[in-house]
């Protein structure tokens, strides 16, 4: 597909994924303002993120830095844009990150949450993350294995310069989305366990589901969907 042709679809594609974000909600019968649309620009050019800002998009979740980085500035500060950060974080590029997201989806260590507080307190300002759980045991996926997540709660939420605002999964890929949905009951549930702890706030959302699964997240709890490909074509 030509590229022009691509970018021309973008506001039709975004009222497409709204469309089945709505009807999964009622399927659910869960509030019409429950779920947030985190659109996964990685790879996706500036310029095709102010089409989806045009769009009504106003969350990006990006997964490298330096890519972030380039089209943070072109996209300036519109009003109500979020960036958030939803890939794996190395410790050398937390200090550009932090203070720099709104909210980072996949803290995926004690460790890592520390040095996110240090930074943060240095900087003056509290960083809402999210603990990546890893439900399949991969070992290329990060994430903290569901046994220890209680104990690194309990540690984390010490922390005074990161709020945690809940928990994000990224299931194995299946070809039928039902595959996913045993992933998402289980971090469904696990925040109602979690929710027992004393922590700072309360940890809500659940980070959950893409472009080929986001409708059976939403039916598992999903607050936030992570939706790429729907909304921005196949990545090339
Ligand atoms: C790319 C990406 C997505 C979106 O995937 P699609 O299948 O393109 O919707 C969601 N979450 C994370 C962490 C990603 O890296």
């Amino acid at each position: 597909m030509e590229e022009t042709s691509c970018s021309r679809n973008i506001a039709e594609n975004v009222q497409h994924v709204r469309v089945g974000i709505r009807q999964a909600i009622s399927r659910a019968g869960r509030d019409s303002s429950s779920v947030q649309l985190v659109a996964a620009s990685k790879t996706v050019a500036s310029d095709v993120l102010l089409e989806a800002y045009v769009a009504g998009v106003r969350i990006f979740g990006e997964n490298r830095l330096q890519e972030a980085q380039e089209k943070m500035p072109v996209l300036g500060s519109r009003q109500g844009l979020n960036w958030h950060f939803i890939g794996r974080m190395q410790s050398r590029k937390l200090k550009d990150i932090v203070g720099k997201f709104s909210l980072l989806h996949s803290v995926e260590s004690v460790e890592q949450a520390g040095s996110i507080d240090t930074l943060a307190k240095k900087m003056g300002i509290q960083q809402a993350i999210l603990l990546e759980v890893n439900l399949s045991g991969e070992k290329t996926k990060g994430g903290f294995d569901c046994t220890d997540l209680q104990g690194a709660l309990e540690q984390i939420a010490k922390f005074p310069h990161v709020a945690i605002k809940g928990l994000m999964t990224l299931p194995p890929y299946s070809e039928n989305p039902e595959g996913s949905r045993p992933y998402f009951s289980q971090l469904r549930e696990m925040r109602e366990s979690l929710a027992r702890i004393p922590a700072k706030g309360r940890i809500e959302e659940l980070s959950m589901g893409m472009s080929h699964d986001y409708e059976v997240a939403i039916e598992e709890g999903a607050t936030m969907v992570r939706v790429g490909t729907a909304i921005f074509g196949k990545r090339s």
